[in-house]
């Protein structure tokens, strides 16, 4: 299979297609070789629009998610970027193409070691991954210009909106445990906030302190 023929595909159908126009976005999923996020068995399938299984219950997202998600952060260069929900890797090591320094958290040691294992023979340097809690963000990195969480939270966690830099967007699905709307917040001023409803959307869960619990539904 011809990898590189099958991601521009995926580009053009799956991402442009469904809406996203953002060049940066376009170019660091062109770059990003998917495959290489998912377990061999399956790496024939990972141009395909939907999300992948990756161990211990979770999923990398389907591309044209990722594509939407990442044009809704409205990144410029350079910034610094917090995401919730290391899994794969996929979305930091697309992050890490456009942003200036992307801080990624996870929750389970296995697959943030698998992560930083692809990031690394990619070259993403400005990648750092913490395993923990991220319903608590990460409050000694904060102010962030951007951040995307990557997992559906019942609520969206006060935590993301305090580590918010002043005109900082936070993308987040919000809903019950099996559907969510995606959510773009901006923080306008201190105290205060913009809110939009992107799309529909279905994520894993969001599993924590300021999230859901295990076993709840
Ligand atoms: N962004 C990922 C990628 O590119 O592959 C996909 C994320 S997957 C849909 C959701 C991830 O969120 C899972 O790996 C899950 O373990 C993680 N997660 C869930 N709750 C979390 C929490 N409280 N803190 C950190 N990670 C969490």
């Amino acid at each position: 299979m011809n990898f590189s023929i099958a991601r521009r595909r995926m580009v053009e159908r799956q991402v442009q297609g469904q809406g996203v126009k953002d060049p940066r976005v376009i170019e660091a999923m062109l770059q990003i070789p998917r495959h290489l996020f998912v377990e061999e068995a399956f790496q024939s399938q990972a141009y395909g629009d939907f999300s992948l299984p990756i161990g211990d219950r979770q999923t990398i997202s389907q591309p044209s998610t990722v594509g939407v998600m990442t044009e809704a952060l409205l990144l410029q260069g350079g910034e610094r970027v917090l995401e919730i929900g290391t899994g794969s890797g996929y979305q930091a090591a697309i992050l890490s193409r456009i942003a200036g320094k992307v801080y990624t958290l996870e929750r389970i040691a296995l697959l943030a070691r698998r992560a930083r294992r692809v990031i690394d023979s990619l070259g993403c340097v400005n990648v750092n991954i913490r395993v923990t809690d991220g319903t608590q963000g990460w409050d000694e990195e904060a102010p962030f210009d951007a951040i995307i969480v990557t997992a559906g939270a019942p609520s969206v966690p006060d935590q993301y909106r305090d580590q918010l830099a002043i005109g900082g967007r936070l993308v987040i699905p919000v809903g019950n445990r099996g559907d969510q709307v995606l959510m773009r917040i901006t923080k306008v001023a201190e105290g205060q906030f913009t809110e939009e409803r992107l799309i529909d959307c279905r994520f894993v869960p969001l599993i924590g302190r300021h999230g859901w619990q295990e076993g709840e539904s």
